[in-house]
């Protein structure tokens, strides 16, 4: 079987790997599909992000969803031929933040495809993987493995929606609209927000904001007149999600939203350039938001159920002898919102 590998920026190959036999309380999947994310665009533009540098080669890869092929001894949640989407947050489940509950902060985090620690953790591009049980959450009949696979990127949205506190009758602004910011729209609606307004720099990715449920979208590149409305009186929204990364998007953030409103960090940026004064005489609550964890579950029911369709947002499916394709298909925003392997 293969395995999509990255060995330095622009250099992805697909190598063969052993398949492995279940142990006890595994499962060995089947892939069927798996989602391109800006973290494996990085490593595959790069060769990494901020100080995360490859250091060796990695199996790219945790948006991932395939069938139950062979259960091991003790499994008693899955049968073979179930269609599992694979939660990829392994904690060790027993370091200080473990013991919290703080699952994404565990000091042991063996989260696929990263190259934070080192050894690197291999990722889920693979014919064959095996997985614990415990990651395993099947996924409704009727539901494509496609969108079993963008379970991973709703969880982040829905903990950005938990980070944010108070979702539910508020107006909310998401800045940024690539799969996670329109991910935000689904998540944000689901959780009962009035209003949701989205900007971006260009038109093409707010008409798909409107699209996936946006009320109404604002075309920042146009200028900061087009924020104006909502500067007024001190601010305008009570949440903001901030998925771009871009500062000059959280300092319209903090313009817009009102005093005692908060604002989510999501997008990564690197080093940001923040007007403090504006946060400190609002008292906005300024929050990060990192991963996911329990989320994982809930996204899967929100697709299996199809109360949140995510289709739409699945703009390609290649196969992975393409994988080079595929990836430069998800490089270009114009073209691709999220780019999927078919294994
Ligand atoms: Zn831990």
């Amino acid at each position: 079987m293969q395995a999509l590998t990255i060995h330095s920026a622009k250099d992805l190959r697909l190598e063969q790997a052993e398949a492995g036999n279940p142990g006890a309380g595994q499962v060995r999947i089947a892939m069927a599909a798996g989602g391109i994310c800006g973290s494996d665009l990085h490593y595959y533009n790069h060769g990494g992000f901020g100080t995360v540098r490859l250091r060796e080669p990695m199996v790219l890869g945790h948006e991932v969803a395939g069938f139950a092929e062979a259960v091991g001894p003790g499994v008693s949640m899955v049968e073979e031929g179930d269609l599992i989407a694979i939660n990829p947050s392994r904690p060790c489940g027993h370091c200080v933040y473990c013991n919290k509950c703080q699952f994404n902060h565990c000091l042991n985090m063996r989260f696929y495809g990263s190259a934070m620690p080192f050894p690197h953790i291999q990722g889920a591009f693979r014919e064959r993987l095996l997985v614990d049980q415990s990651q395993c959450e099947i996924v409704a009949s009727g539901v494509s493995p496609g969108e079993a696979a963008m379970a991973e990127p709703l969880s982040v949205c829905l903990h950005a929606m938990r980070q944010a506190g108070h979702v539910a009758n508020a107006r909310v602004l998401i800045t940024g609209c690539g799969p996670i910011g329109a991910l935000c729209i689904l998540a944000a609606r689901q959780a009962g927000a009035a209003e949701i307004v989205v900007s971006d720099l260009t038109d093409q990715a707010l008409e798909f904001a409107t699209r996936m449920g946006a009320d109404k979208t604002l075309n920042v590149s146009l200028g900061p007149d087009v924020l104006a409305p909502f500067t007024a009186d001190k601010g305008y929204f009570d949440v903001c999600i901030e998925a771009s990364g871009s500062d000059k998007a959280l300092q319209s953030a903090l313009a817009a939203v009102r005093p005692h409103g908060t604002i989510v960090q999501l997008g990564l940026g690197g080093d940001m350039s923040v007007p403090m004064n504006l946060l400190v005489a609002k008292e906005i609550q300024l929050v990060g938001s990192f991963r996911f964890h329990e989320e994982f579950s809930q996204a899967v029911k929100l697709i299996s159920s199809q109360t949140v369709d995510v289709k739409p947002l699945i703009s390609a499916t290649l196969p992975l002898a393409d994988a080079v394709e595929a990836f430069e298909l998800a490089n270009d925003r114009s073209r691709a919102m999220k780019v999927q392997l078919a294994f």
